[in-house]
């Protein structure tokens, strides 16, 4: 069985003073979660306050990004170390905004994933494809090369303990939310490319989607049999949104 797993990715937003009052309020909204596992992704700098007020709260902390090395001349950069040492559980990687913005590569990827792992993070790697590349039938095509390009070298155990989140990228931040259907096709076929991978193990790893999840359409995401969770960016700042898609109703 997996446990869904819902992250907030708050991206660059939030002083320290914001990340503490939207973390206390998530923190006070929060009923039972026993079934489902919640997590918060504040910026590099809020992530120690919010984990203060977060205290022993069942919600886990994850960072956005991480380097791959402990430490070094990477001015700018945070490496995992730096993020177990803190308190998270998670960290984000590949995001679509970092391979856009930021020029992340498959083979950065690579190097990240194993590095998180090593200091026993736990790292949840995006993949999407662009508008264009959908209109143009290429969709599966494009996540494959993303996976393998960041998963195929690493042992069957190291894939293991990774979660994916497929992003579309069309769908990030512009209300834009894959239906459910569409969500499931691309979903069932990671699981597939895992399964060929790993094995049985695939069926432990966790799938989730992300791109616009609201609280008007989490319900509907999380029927779908490979849609394990999401990933939560705007909606993810308001507490109440938030806690909405955290309590969405569970699939049968
Ligand atoms: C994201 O950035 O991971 C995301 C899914 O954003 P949004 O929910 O705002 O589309």
């Amino acid at each position: 069985m997996r446990r869904p797993l819902i992250v907030g990715n708050w991206k660059m937003h939030g002083t320290r003073p914001q990340a503490a009052a939207l973390a206390a309020a998530i923190r006070d909204g929060l009923t039972s979660v026993e079934d489902r596992e919640v997590a918060v992704a504040p910026p590099f700098t809020a992530i120690e306050c919010v984990a203060h007020v977060l205290g022993d709260a069942p919600i886990a902390l994850a960072a956005q990004n991480a380097h791959w090395e402990k430490e070094g001349a990477f001015t700018g950069e945070v490496s995992p170390l730096m993020l177990q040492e803190l308190g998270c559980r998670y960290v984000i990687l590949g995001h679509s905004e970092r391979r856009q913005y930021f020029g992340e590569s498959d083979a950065m990827l690579q190097r990240k994933i194993r590095a998180v792992l090593h200091a026993a993070l736990r790292p949840i790697l995006c993949v999407g494809e662009t508008l264009a590349e959908r209109e143009q039938g290429r969709t599966l095509e494009v996540i494959q090369r993303q996976l393998e390009g960041a998963l195929l070298d690493l042992d069957p155990v190291a894939i293991g303990a990774v979660t994916v989140a497929y992003e579309p990228v069309w769908a990030i931040g512009t209300g834009k939310v894959a239906t459910p259907q569409q969500a499931q096709e691309v979903h069932a076929a990671i699981r597939a490319w895992l399964h060929a991978w790993i094995g049985v193990a695939a069926n432990d790893i966790r799938i989730l989607y992300g791109g616009s999840v609201k609280p008007e359409n989490i319900d509907d995401l999380m029927v779908e049999k490979d849609v394990d969770g999401a990933l939560v960016g705007g909606a993810s700042l308001q507490a109440e949104s938030f806690l909405r898609i955290v309590q969405f109703r569970h699939r049968q």
